[in-house]
C-alpha cells in the first residue's frame, strides 16, 4: 500500500501540467509559423530571382531578333515577310522595298507631255467640235518618235475614239497604254488613267462584265502599290474601283496602313534628316489604334526606316522572346503591340524601353501554375513534419495530463482512506477507553455493570480486531500475499454461520435478516474468506439502509452455479458507480455526502475474493429503491 500524499496543491499542478503542455505547443506553433514564413520568404526571393534573370533572357532574345532585321534593313534586302517594309527617304523623295505602301507622302513627277503640245488637238475638240480633224491631228502625234508625246496621244485618242462610239478601235489602241507607269498624264500615270477611262467606258456602255474584270485589274493594281501615289489620288481611284466591284467598306489593307505609318514618319521625321543621330532608333509609331514598330537608321542626307506592324513584331521578334521565356516558365507581354495591359501582380517584372534599348516596355510574368525550381517541395515537407510534432506534442499533453489526473485521483483516495481508517479506529477506541476508565475507577459498583461493560469492551476488540484485520488482508490481497485454502464445503456451510452471527450483531439495533436458501450446492471455498465477503456486503447494506431495516439473503442453485444476493432497501448505487465502486478506496457520492462512514476497501476485497474463487459479484441497483449484491460462484463439478 503506498502512503504517499498529495503534498503540492492542485493549482501548481495545473500550473506545471500547462507549462509543459503549453509552453511547448505555443513554441511548435511560432517555430512553425517562423518557418513556413522564412520559407515563404525564400520562395519569393527565388521567384524574384528566377524571373529577372529570364526578363535578361527575354530582353536579349528581343535585341538578337530585332538586331537581325535592323542589318537586314542596312544591308539593303529587298525580301520581307507581309507586314514589314524598309522606307528610304532621299530629300523629297521617299522609296519603299520591297514597294508595299498603299500610297505616298509624295507622288513622284513622272515625264509629261508639256501642255501646250496638244493646244490644236483641244482647239478642234472644243472650238471647232470637229472629232475628224481632232483624230487626224492626234493621230500623227502618235507615231511621234517621243514616246511620252506619243503615249499621251494615244491616250487622248483613246478618249476621243470611244466618245466617238469606236469602241472596239479605241480599247485596242488602249492596250499598250496598259503598261505605261512611267509616263503621266495630268500627275497620274498613264497605265493608271487609261485603266480608269476604260472602267467608265464600260460602265457607260453598261457591260457589266466587263467592267466588272476591269474595275478588278484597277482595283488589284491599286491595292498591291503598283504605281507610286499620293494618299488623295490613291482614294480617288480606289473609290470608284470598289463603287464598281460593289465591295463593301472593310478594314484597311496593310499596305495602306503602311503608308499611314509612311506618312506619319515623313511628316515628323523628313524636316530633321541630316541631324537625325538624336532622333531614338528604335521606337513606336501610332496611326489610329494600330503600332507600328520602326527601327531607324540616320545616314549622311538620308534616312531608312523599317516599319513593322504589330503582327509583324509579334511573330518575327516577339515569338523568340515567347520561346526563350518558355523554358523559364514565364509569359511575355508587350502592351504596345496586343490590346493587353501589363498585370497588376507581384510576379511581375517590367523592363521599359529606356532601360533595354527596345522599341517598347515589356513586362515579363511567370507562368500560371509555373514552380520555381526546387521551390515548393520544402512546404508540405514542413507542414508535415510541423503536423506531426503537434499531434505528437498533443498526444503527449492528454496522457501527461490523465496520468496527473490518475496519480492525484489516487493520492485523493488514499487520503481519505487514512482519514476513514483512523475514524474507523476511533469509535471502538473511545469505547475501549470509557468502559475501561469506568472499571479502573470502580465506576461499575456491582457484577451486573461490570458485565456490561466488559461486553462492550469485548465488542469494541472484535470490531478493532475486524478492522485491523481487513486492512491488513487487503494489505496482503494487494501484494497478492493472501493465501487461500480451498476447501469443498456446502455453500450454506459457509453462509449460515455468518448470517446468524451477524444477525445477532445487529438485532440490537433492530436490523433483522431475512434468510432464504434453495436446497445447497457444494463449492470449492476458503470459508474464512468468503465469509469475510459475505459480512462486507452485510456490512454494507446495513450501513446504507439508515431507513429500512430488513436485509434479505438467498442463497439460490442454477445448474451450474450458485448465486449468494444480498439485498437492502437503502440508499442505492448511482448506475454511472456501479463500476468503480469495486475500485480501491472508492467511496460513492451519497456515502460521502451523507457522511457515511468507510474506507473504500470493502468492495474491492469482496471481488478480489470472489475472483479467487473464480465467481463474479454483479449489482443491481436503484438510487433511493435499494442494492442488489450477488456473488455468483461456480458449483463443484
Ligand atoms: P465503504 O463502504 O467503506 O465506503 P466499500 O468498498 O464497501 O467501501 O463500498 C464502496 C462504495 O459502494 C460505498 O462508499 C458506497 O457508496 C457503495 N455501496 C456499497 N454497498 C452499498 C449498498 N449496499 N448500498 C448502497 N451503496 C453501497
Amino acid at each position: 500500500m503506498r502512503n504517499r500524499l498529495p503534498t503540492r496543491p492542485s493549482g501548481r499542478l495545473i500550473a506545471l501540467l500547462l507549462a509543459i503542455t503549453v509552453v511547448p505547443l505555443v513554441s511548435l506553433v511560432w517555430l512553425g509559423w517562423k518557418l513556413l514564413e522564412e520559407d515563404r520568404n525564400e520562395i519569393i526571393a527565388r521567384e524574384s530571382r528566377a524571373l529577372t534573370t529570364a526578363a535578361d533572357a527575354v530582353t536579349s532574345a528581343l535585341d538578337r531578333a530585332i538586331a537581325i532585321d535592323d542589318q537586314r534593313a542596312a544591308g539593303g534586302a529587298d525580301k520581307w515577310e507581309p507586314g514589314a517594309v524598309v522606307v528610304t527617304f532621299t530629300g523629297s523623295r521617299l522609296d519603299a522595298v520591297p514597294r508595299r505602301l498603299a500610297y505616298y507622302p509624295v507622288m513622284p513627277k513622272l515625264p509629261e507631255t508639256a501642255a501646250d503640245a496638244f493646244d490644236a488637238v483641244d482647239r478642234a475638240e472644243f472650238q471647232l467640235r470637229e472629232p475628224k480633224t481632232q483624230i487626224d491631228l492626234l493621230e500623227r502625234l502618235v507615231t511621234s518618235a517621243d514616246p511620252v508625246l506619243s503615249a499621251t496621244a494615244k491616250y487622248h485618242l483613246f478618249r476621243v475614239l470611244e466618245s466617238q462610239g469606236q469602241h472596239d478601235r479605241a480599247f485596242r489602241l488602249s492596250e499598250p497604254l496598259l503598261e505605261a507607269d512611267r509616263i503621266g498624264v495630268a500627275t497620274t500615270p498613264i497605265a493608271l488613267a487609261t485603266r480608269f477611262k476604260r472602267c467608265q467606258a464600260l460602265e457607260l456602255r453598261k457591260l457589266v462584265a466587263a467592267l466588272q474584270q476591269e474595275a478588278e485589274a484597277l482595283h488589284r493594281d491599286l491595292t498591291s502599290g503598283r504605281w507610286t501615289l499620293d494618299a488623295s489620288t490613291y482614294e480617288l481611284y480606289l473609290g470608284d474601283a470598289r463603287r464598281w466591284l460593289k465591295l463593301d467598306p472593310k478594314e484597311p489593307t496593310v499596305e495602306e496602313r503602311l503608308a499611314g505609318a509612311a506618312a506619319v514618319l515623313w511628316r515628323d521625321r523628313s524636316p530633321q534628316i541630316g541631324r537625325t543621330a538624336s532622333l531614338p532608333q528604335r521606337q513606336t509609331v501610332s496611326v489610329g489604334s494600330d503600332v507600328f514598330t520602326v527601327l531607324w537608321q540616320p545616314r549622311p542626307g538620308s534616312a531608312r526606316a523599317l516599319i513593322a506592324t504589330a503582327d509583324y513584331a509579334r511573330t518575327h521578334w516577339l515569338a523568340r522572346a515567347v520561346e526563350a521565356g518558355r523554358g523559364a516558365h514565364v509569359e511575355v507581354t508587350v502592351p504596345a503591340l496586343s490590346s493587353t495591359s501589363i498585370p497588376p501582380d507581384a510576379r511581375t517584372e517590367i523592363r521599359t524601353a529606356d532601360a533595354t534599348n527596345l522599341p517598347w516596355d515589356f513586362a515579363v510574368t511567370r507562368a500560371p501554375g509555373a514552380v520555381a525550381t526546387d521551390g515548393r517541395s520544402r512546404r508540405p515537407f514542413l507542414l508535415g513534419g510541423l503536423a506531426i510534432l503537434m499531434v505528437m506534442a498533443l498526444t503527449a499533453s492528454y496522457f501527461i495530463a490523465r496520468a496527473v489526473h490518475r496519480e492525484i485521483a489516487v493520492a485523493r483516495m488514499q487520503s481519505d482512506f487514512v482519514a476513514a481508517v483512523s475514524h474507523e479506529f476511533r469509535t471502538p477506541l473511545t469505547t475501549l477507553r470509557q468502559f475501561t476508565d469506568m472499571l479502573r475507577e470502580g465506576g461499575a459498583t456491582d457484577e451486573e455493570r461490570r458485565q456490561l461493560c466488559y461486553d462492550a469492551q469485548s465488542r469494541a476488540t472484535t470490531r478493532l480486531t475486524n478492522l485491523v484485520e481487513s486492512v491488513l488482508d487487503f494489505g496482503r490481497m494487494e501484494a497478492g500475499k493472501r493465501p487461500y485454502r480451498f476447501e469443498s464445503v456446502s455453500c450454506s456451510e459457509v453462509v449460515e454461520p455468518v448470517v446468524s452471527d451477524f444477525q445477532r450483531e445487529i438485532q440490537t439495533a433492530g436490523y433483522r435478516i431475512e434468510y432464504h436458501a434453495d436446497e445447497s450446492a457444494d463449492i470449492d471455498a476458503d470459508p474464512e474468506a468468503l465469509g469475510r465477503a459475505l459480512r462486507n456486503l452485510l456490512e454494507n447494506a446495513v450501513k446504507y439502509s439508515p431507513d429500512q431495516r430488513t436485509v434479505e439473503v438467498a442463497v439460490t442453485r442454477q445448474p451450474s452455479s450458485v448465486s449468494i444476493a444480498v439485498t437492502d432497501r437503502g440508499i442505492g448505487v448511482h448506475a454511472s458507480e456501479k463500476k468503480a465502486i469495486f475500485d480501491q478506496f472508492h467511496r460513492g457520492t451519497e456515502a460521502r455526502t451523507r457522511g457515511i462512514a468507510g474506507t473504500g476497501i470493502g468492495l474491492a476485497m469482496v471481488d478480489h475474493i470472489v475472483r479467487a474463487h473464480r465467481g463474479s459479484v454483479q449489482v443491481e441497483s436503484e438510487p433511493g429503491k435499494g442494492s442488489t449484491f450477488t456473488i455468483v460462484l461456480p458449483v463443484r463439478a
